[in-house]
């Protein structure tokens, strides 16, 4: 630990330190924003073609602020409409933010909240209510601080008020949340009667076939049931260890499509199989001993804490070993399905600066276009689509170089400089992912492959989209005024 600049300070100079710092990270936020705004306003043109582009002007200013941030694509676009808000239509605020008066999180809500006004004499009036205000905001939670801000937007310009969707009548099925924590992924759903009640007898059947020493909870037998079911299994495989349990006498062995990637050679892993398969209990230590000091990575792409593997096994998962591919070049446009699982095994990630995107959903991209750059893994990288585009179209102003460890190199259009490395790293430290320098061009003069790749286009720029969303959101407003 290293020595804090506090020690032996008096308790009053380190109180006010604590209020002159808080003062010092607001106002600081508030000099980024102003930067944000200012590149926005450099780097987003409207009167352009590529405004309707997919990864368009605003899509790569974000990739600018992001790399900067180091945060996703997502947060980076937050911040830049954050900026462009307050530099267009909260001076006030803005003022009280560069003072240190008001924090970030104060700010964020202040501009979410009144996106949907339009007269400029109304954001006057708003801009000086809430800068009158704000500074007592700081202690409201989230939903307190919301009502304070939209008390104020009622009162300036009804029809500019956020109204919270009434919750969902319609049916709807959702797999996983931002929450959700590793191993675990939240389901949540509206079926319609008739089909929630078959679902409930199907899962309550399912549960029905484990034997009584079954040491789950009736919670966890029910959400194992929705898991084997979807693997198309009509039975839940127990998990007592027992020698002579009847549920695993009467069923056939489990079916399971899960694949786990695992850092181990192709004899531990067949070891692993085998025993997994005999499962009598006096063995039942050996399956997860191999690979109980590692990680495993689900479907290729998802990290996944040890202790689950056991059970994954046991219903039927099966394991393969992470390999580095042979060092010659494909011969194909294409990479065969086993260069890709490495190419995104060693990722795990969209490999732009910040982005999160998983690389079970992302292209795998030539870094030099085929057949210039041969489809070797020191050539190929997982990108998301939104990546792919910003590196295709947007050449000369985002530039990438893949070195033969997998680190990415990018080169943003003011010169910086990005380096991502791969995904795995942090996971199997111990995997070489050097594949070696790539081998030169069969045929360079044969260079014309990205080039028949078409930029998607827009119907609408982003700024008429979001001038439509404000359109309605309004019109719906005056129809159907505010609950309150
Ligand atoms: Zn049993
Ligand atoms: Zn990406």
């Amino acid at each position: 630990m290293f020595e804090s600049e506090f020690v032996g300070v008096e308790d009053a100079a380190v109180v006010a330190a604590i209020a002159d710092l808080t003062r010092a990270e607001a106002a600081s936020a508030a000099r980024r924003l102003a930067a944000i705004a200012e590149l926005t306003r450099r780097r987003v043109l409207d009167d352009d073609e590529r405004a309707r582009w997919a990864c368009d002007w605003w899509d790569c200013a974000a990739a600018a602020v992001a790399a900067a941030m180091n945060i996703s694509g997502r947060r980076a676009s937050g911040q830049m409409r954050i900026a462009v808000a307050l530099r267009d239509h909260l001076p006030a605020v803005a003022a009280m933010f560069a003072r240190g008066e008001v924090s970030a999180r104060v700010v964020g809500a202040i501009t979410w909240r009144t996106q949907f006004i339009t007269e400029a004499s109304v954001w006057a009036q708003i801009d000086q209510a809430i800068a009158k205000r704000a500074g007592r905001w700081g202690p409201l939670g989230e939903d307190k601080l919301v009502a304070a801000v939209d008390a104020l937007v009622l009162e300036f310009d009804e029809s500019a008020v956020i109204v919270a969707k009434a919750v969902a009548r319609a049916r709807d099925f959702v797999v996983g949340d931002l929450e959700d924590e590793n191993g675990t992924t939240s389901v949540w759903g509206r079926l319609s009667a008739a089909d929630a009640a078959v679902l409930k007898k199907k899962i309550a059947a399912m549960v029905a076939t484990v034997c009584e020493r079954d040491p789950r909870t009736a919670g966890e037998r029910r959400a194992a049931a929705v898991g084997a079911w979807s693997q198309g299994n009509d039975h839940l495989p127990c998990a007592c260890e027992s020698p002579s349990c009847p549920a695993r006498a009467n069923h056939p062995a489990p079916k399971s499509s899960v694949v786990v990637n695992v850092y181990t050679d192709q004899a531990t892993v067949d070891n692993v199989q085998r025993s997994a398969a005999q499962a009598a209990p006096s063995e039942s230590s050996a399956p997860s001993a191999p690979v109980s000091a590692g990680t495993a990575l689900l479907s290729g792409t998802e990290v996944m804490p040890t202790p689950l593997l056991a059970e994954l096994l046991r219903d039927g998962a099966k394991l393969r070993p992470l390999c580095t591919p042979a060092e010659e070049p494909e011969p194909g446009y294409r990479p065969s399905s086993k260069l890709a699982r490495f190419i995104r095994a060693r990722d795990l990630t969209c490999r732009f600066p910040g982005c999160t995107a998983s690389a079970e959903f992302c292209d795998i991209d030539h870094v030099i276009p085929y057949p210039l750059g041969s489809t070797h893994p020191s050539n190929l990288v997982c990108l998301c689509r939104k990546h792919h585009l910003l590196k295709t179209f947007w050449t000369g102003d985002w530039e990438l170089r893949l070195r033969p460890d997998g680190a990415a190199v990018w080169t943003s259009p003011t010169g910086h400089t990005y380096t991502t490395y791969p995904g795995s790293r942090a996971y199997f430290p111990d995997w070489d992912t050097n594949t070696g320098d790539l081998p030169p061009p069969l045929k360079p003069q044969t260079f014309d492959t990205d080039r028949a790749v078409m930029m998607p286009r827009r119907k609408r720029t982003r700024t008429q989209d979001r001038e439509a969303r404000i359109k309605a959101q309004r019109a719906q407003n005056n129809s159907d005024p505010p609950p309150f």
